[in-house]
């Protein structure tokens, strides 16, 4: 058995807002740099990059298919009726085929030019009965997230209450930036399924693609083998789910849904005469002041999932209603079973991470993750210390220390649990803060 890290949720150029340059060779040489083993194809269904992929994946003995050093699994996201993003694995070419043409009728835009993430009038169990006919894995992605996934607000509370009948054919799921195992193993209807932390990566950029991923114990690289890894059978399992912290992600906290604002808690500041709660309002947050400040974040978060609470930043600029929405965090929160989290035996460790390039960028001072000083020290550290998987995880403090003192400083930190984040939220990243001593 070998260990083998995989990022098994990317796109393409024919998804919107993907970079031009994402292709084969460009996200071969980022999981180089990365330590990345197995990378999904992203958007398999998409007829122009289908050709693409057929063109360049070899398959082997073992039926996994290779480009170079890298191992791809075939896959694809697609959007179902009720508007929930799925994750499918096809395990070959005539597979996809299959469920392309099943697909046809039902999507307007598969066949397009930017339909790499097809959307289908199929409600989800119609979807998962229609892919696993035709052999292939399919669950939930970015389960959490405010759009699009099957947990988001207002919308499913359980797996079975979204899947149905069809719930048993559910192979994963996947967690999305904003989540973790801690946090997702709060919900008892989540304790049998298997997690999955990928990238969704929009670029092949170290900040991007790998920047959550899963490591696997299998005999070899094929799609056979992912299915007993997340059937957990025969030996073979997720050794390990890795990942932004959840702070980081872009929808961790509530948010408007217009202004984008997000809502933070502060702890009043003078001895609170009233027992009212302040707040103010900046560009980017709506702060609350409170004297009890879990009460009076438990007693927000109800009202905003009952859809009662209005952005009090719109209503003062624009006079106009915007209701607020939950994040990933507080939609937990409000449909979980536990106020801690319960690992069942066979869930992996979860480590939590920063892009390497972002380290760099907080210990540099500069704000642009495409600056040349950034990437350029990227790249040194990468090519005297190792993988950017094995600098932020593995690699001994003193080595980095002989590197950069700073940077050593944050990997330490990071490696302790002891870093402090102002999360993200309404669409903008979580950023790090950090003092350098
Ligand atoms: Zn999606
Ligand atoms: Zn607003």
């Amino acid at each position: 058995m070998d260990s083998f890290n995989a990022d098994l949720h990317v796109h393409s150029p024919h998804s919107i807002a993907v970079s031009k340059s994402l292709d084969f060779d460009t996200m071969i040489e980022t999981c180089k740099k990365k330590g990345l083993n197995i990378l999904g194809t992203g958007d398999i269904l998409q007829p122009k990059w289908l050709k693409y992929a057929k063109s360049k994946l070899e398959k082997n003995g073992s039926g996994a298919y290779s480009y170079k050093e890298v191992n791809f699994i075939l896959q694809s996201e697609i959007e179902d009726a009720d508007s929930v993003h799925e994750v499918v694995f096809f395990p070959d070419f005539d597979s996809v085929r299959e469920v392309q043409s099943k697909l046809k009728p039902h999507s307007s835009n598969i066949m397009g030019d930017w339909g790499g993430r097809p959307i289908v009038n199929l409600s989800p169990p119609e979807l998962v009965d229609l892919v696993t006919d035709s052999g292939a894995m399919i669950g939930p992605a970015h389960a959490f997230t405010p759009f699009k996934a099957i947990f988001r607000q207002n919308k499913f509370e359980t797996l079975s209450e979204c899947y149905q009948d069809s719930v048993s054919k559910i192979s994963f799921l996947e967690l999305g930036l904003s989540a973790n195992t801690d946090l997702a193993d709060k919900m008892d209807c989540l304790k049998n399924i298997s997690f999955l932390s990928n990238s969704d990566a929009h670029s092949q950029s170290a900040r991007s693609l790998g920047r959550e991923f899963n490591r696997f114990d299998l005999d070899n690289p094929s799609f056979d083998e992912i299915r007993l890894a997340l059937e957990r059978k025969d030996g073979r399992k997720i050794t390990l789910n890795v990942g932004l912290d959840p702070k980081l992600g872009k929808y961790y906290i509530m948010f408007c849904n217009n202004c984008r604002r997000r809502v933070v808690f502060e702890t009043q500041k003078k001895a609170a005469t009233s027992i009212l709660n302040t707040t103010s309002i900046s560009d980017d947050f709506i702060t609350i002041y409170a004297s009890d400040l879990k009460k009076a974040h438990d007693d927000y978060v109800i009202n905003v999932s009952k859809n009662k609470i209005t952005c009090p930043a719109c209503a003062e600029e624009l006079n106009k209603k915007h209701k607020i929405r939950l994040g990933v965090s507080e939609r937990i929160q409000v449909i979980s079973d536990h106020d801690h989290p319960i690992h069942p035996n066979h869930r992996p460790p979860y480590i939590n991470i920063i892009p390497l390039v972002d380290v760099v960028r907080t210990v540099k001072g500069i704000k642009s993750h495409t600056s040349k000083t950034v990437l350029k020290t990227y790249n040194d550290l990468i090519n005297t210390l190792g993988t950017e998987f094995s600098i932020l995880i593995d690699v001994p403090l003193k080595e980095i220390k002989k590197k950069d003192e700073n940077i050593a400083q944050i990997i330490s930190a990071l490696r302790s649990g002891e870093i402090e984040y102002t999360p993200g939220g309404g669409g903008s990243y979580g950023e790090l803060k950090f003092e350098i001593e």
